[in-house]
């Protein structure tokens, strides 16, 4: 007897193949019915035999398309309708709205066999895509998600594409980018002025002046890349001159998992998250002897790495490239460039030629970086691949809006139970990283039909952040501390809602009483917090500068530690910094000038580092952290470490940290080995003392979130050992630990408030 189910599915299900994935499924087991897509997803009637529909439901899930996420299917049985037919419903107008788009994915497979089948019409076209591949978030203007909408508007198909395109049963039934020599966008090779060279075949001609060592700019998907060949040294260096870039390390394109083996230690874990339809950076061990230019990642033991993800990357890397070198279009801290005329003019004097295309990037979207921890993938960068993906948070919640903080900013925007975290935005310093999050918000705004009734950002009176909510009138503000924002923000991603244990380890957050926090422990729920521990403060001399200038920290240490007297020995230790310049900074500390006081984390990693003598200077965020980190020799020897009871809070002492690295330092203990005492005595410490906070409030959650976290060794030990104690512990994965989870976090704050009032 004939049975009739109705199937509600939620998630990404719109344009990503899955009517016709359907259509097909039902054919298969010889079903009746339709599928539709509604405001909320799509909604599936299909009638047969019971057998049939149970394999039709069990299948469904499991042989999804690629692109899909299912989020929730809900089904319930009906009488039977007696259809004759299984179709495919078109949508009306407005339907679509609700529905969540897709990140922008990594060509697929069967578009790769057709890219290099001489047979097959898309032979070598650099645009080559299907409903499961693609550009999606970086073309999107509006929605519904439909050509118009998107930068495929001023491409009309050919009669070939548009059958393609009309029919249910093709790849590229209603693949809005659906494109092809004849009627598709067309790259070309322009010199640093923009002239095109009217080259036959651009990609070629790039290869080969790849390979004489010029400094390509790329229009990618979300942006420009500047690449050089990674093996030939003097390009490499020429690039990192020109742009401005000093230490950081750029990062890697090859065509293969074995090429990348060829210079890097890959487990199965990073070719796993390799090879995903995100194809992120990951980072992964340099291998000893390597032939990739030195200058690739200078005083560091990784490489980042990714696999080509669009076909112009698969095509010019078809030519034997070990790696090429593919950097983000930009000089130094601003914005990756996404416009022909803006790479020309920004780029045109890196860059000695450009392969440019005539498919406008309507949103930019750097590549995203991720490393495997504790077996895991962690996010350090969270952009392209991964965005517009939301964090289901464990209830719907009211519509607000969250700026972030001030480095590696993102914005928030939540819709039920979503909170659509946008892509990586970048320092928020200067005007034009301002006007990127301002585009970011309209943007995710427009999109995902957000009315937000609340303005979120952080406690810090000076951010560029805070004075644009400042600045508007359309919505009330709410300004949240940061470590807080960083505890929640964990939370959130794991649906946590009693009461927690947050260790909000970072370098820097504008604090409650008006110091720079960084090296915090609070009791945290979804709305408040109480902050139970932290550091003893000591002060930055030269504010900002201290954080450049970890020597600077290190007297500090060394002065909050010892006192003034310290300094006039003869020590090897102060040769190497300015004897002048550390008299002015004593006189700074002593008469509280130009010296905020810090709890920080990060800092005592930074004053570490530079009293080991392995970095008085940093080139980038964190560098003296990363260093220290990599430099770790492991040990079970540990630093005495201390903490005290004040009032309601614990203070953890740095100074009896620093008395032991000063004393190993002048006695010739090894960089190595201060590091790995200094790390394993930051885990034996925040073990006692999460374990005694626990106890004390009645908690048995920790949530570990803050950019220390990015530390591997920290996380991998404090985790396990905290676990091992019988605590529950949360560690960040789908958003990253450092400040790019900030919105995050102060959007749930600021939707529990309004909640609460
Ligand atoms: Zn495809
Ligand atoms: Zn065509
Ligand atoms: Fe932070």
């Amino acid at each position: 007897m004939a049975l009739r189910l109705r199937v509600h599915i939620q998630g990404i299900v719109q344009g990503v193949g899955f009517r016709p994935f359907i259509y097909q499924l039902a054919h298969h087991h010889r079903l009746n019915g339709y599928v539709a897509n509604t405001p909320k997803g799509v909604e599936i009637e299909v009638e047969g035999d019971r057998k049939a529909l149970q394999h039709f439901l069990k299948e469904l899930p499991e042989l999804t398309p690629p692109l899909a996420i299912i989020t929730q299917i809900d089904t319930e049985e009906l009488p039977a309708a007696d259809y004759n037919r299984f179709e495919i419903k078109s949508s009306e107008q407005g339907e679509e709205r609700a529905a969540l788009i897709s990140p922008d994915t990594t060509t697929c497979t069967d578009c790769l066999r057709e890219l290099f089948d001489q047979q097959d019409r898309r032979y070598l076209y650099p645009f080559i895509n299907c409903t499961n591949c693609g550009p999606r978030y970086t073309i999107i203007n509006d929605i519904p998600y439909d050509r118009p909408k998107t930068s495929m508007a001023v491409f009309t198909m050919c009669d070939d594409c548009e059958r393609e395109y009309h029919n249910p049963l093709d790849r590229r039934f209603h693949a809005q980018p659906n494109a092809c020599w004849v009627c598709g966008p067309q790259v070309y090779l322009a010199d640093s002025a923009g002239k095109d060279l009217g080259s036959e075949d651009a990609i070629s001609e790039t290869a080969s002046l790849l390979n004489q060592g010029a400094i390509i700019a790329l229009k990618g998907l979300g942006g420009f890349h500047l690449a050089v060949d990674a093996t030939h040294d003097e390009a490499v260096e020429r690039l990192r001159w020109r742009k401005g870039r000093e230490e950081k390390p750029l990062a890697l394109m090859s065509s293969s998992l074995e090429q990348i083996e060829r210079y890097a230690l890959i487990g199965e874990e990073e070719r796993q998250l390799l090879t995903s339809p995100q194809r992120p950076i990951v980072i992964v061990p340099k291998r000893p002897g390597n032939v990739i230019a030195p200058e690739v990642a200078p005083r560091n033991r990784y490489f980042g790495v990714m696999l080509p993800y669009t076909p112009l990357h698969h095509l010019l890397l078809s030519h034997p490239f070990l790696a090429l070198v593919m950097t983000s279009g930009n000089i130094s801290e601003e914005p990756i460039a996404i416009d022909n005329h803006e790479a020309l003019e920004r780029l045109g004097n890196i860059a000695d030629y450009f392969l440019l295309h005539n498919r406008d990037i309507l949103l930019r979207s750097d590549d995203s970086v991720l490393r495997i921890a504790e077996g895991r993938p962690r996010q350090i960068r969270r952009s392209r691949g991964y965005v517009p993906v939301p964090i289901f948070l464990r209830k719907p919640v009211p519509e607000v809006l969250a700026l972030g903080g001030e480095l590696k900013g993102t914005i928030c925007l939540t819709k039920e139970n979503r909170a659509f975290v946008g892509q990586h935005i970048g320092d928020l310093e200067n005007l034009e990283t301002l006007e990127f999050l301002e585009q970011t918000v309209d943007h995710l705004r427009r999109i995902l039909e957000v009315s937000p009734r609340l303005l979120v950002h952080d406690l810090h009176p000076d951010y560029l952040t805070t004075q644009v909510a400042e600045a508007q009138e359309e919505l009330p503000t709410l300004a949240v501390q940061h470590h807080h924002a960083h505890v929640v923000s964990c939370m959130a991603e794991h649906g946590l809602k009693d009461k927690v244990l947050g260790l909000a380890l970072d370098g820097t957050g504008f604090g409650a009483d008006g110091t720079v926090w960084g090296g915090e422990i609070l009791v945290s729920d979804e709305s408040s917090y109480e902050r139970v521990a932290h550091f003893e403060y000591v002060p930055m001399p030269g504010g900002a500068k201290a954080i450049k200038e970890p020597w600077r920290m290190a007297v500090a240490y060394l002065w909050a530690t010892f006192g003034e007297d310290i300094f006039q020995d003869e020590l090897q230790l102060f040769e190497r910094w300015d004897r002048h310049q550390i008299g002015v900074l004593l006189q700074m500390m002593q008469r509280g000038v130009n010296s905020p006081l810090t709890s920080s984390c990060g800092r005592l990693f930074d004053g570490v580092a530079a009293i080991a003598g392995l970095k008085d200077r940093i080139a980038y965020e964190g560098q003296a952290a990363i260093e220290l980190e990599q430099w770790l020799e492991p040990t079970t020897e540990k630093y005495q470490y201390e903490y005290k009871e004040d009032e309601e809070k614990l203070l953890l002492s740095p100074t009896a940290i620093f008395r032991q690295v000063y004393e190993d330092a002048v006695s010739g203990v090894a960089p190595e080995l201060i590091s790995g005492k200094f790390h394993l005595t930051l885990v034996e410490m925040f073990t006692e003392v999460s374990l005694y906070l626990c106890q004390l409030h009645g908690l048995d959650k920790v949530v570990c979130s803050g950019g220390v976290f990015q530390n591997v060794f920290l996380l991998e030990n404090l985790e396990a050992r905290l676990r091992k104690s019988g605590l529950d512990v949360y560690t960040p994965q789908l958003i990253p630990a450092n400040d790019a989870c900030i919105s995050l976090g102060q959007a749930v704050v600021g939707a529990m408030r309004l909640e609460e009032q």
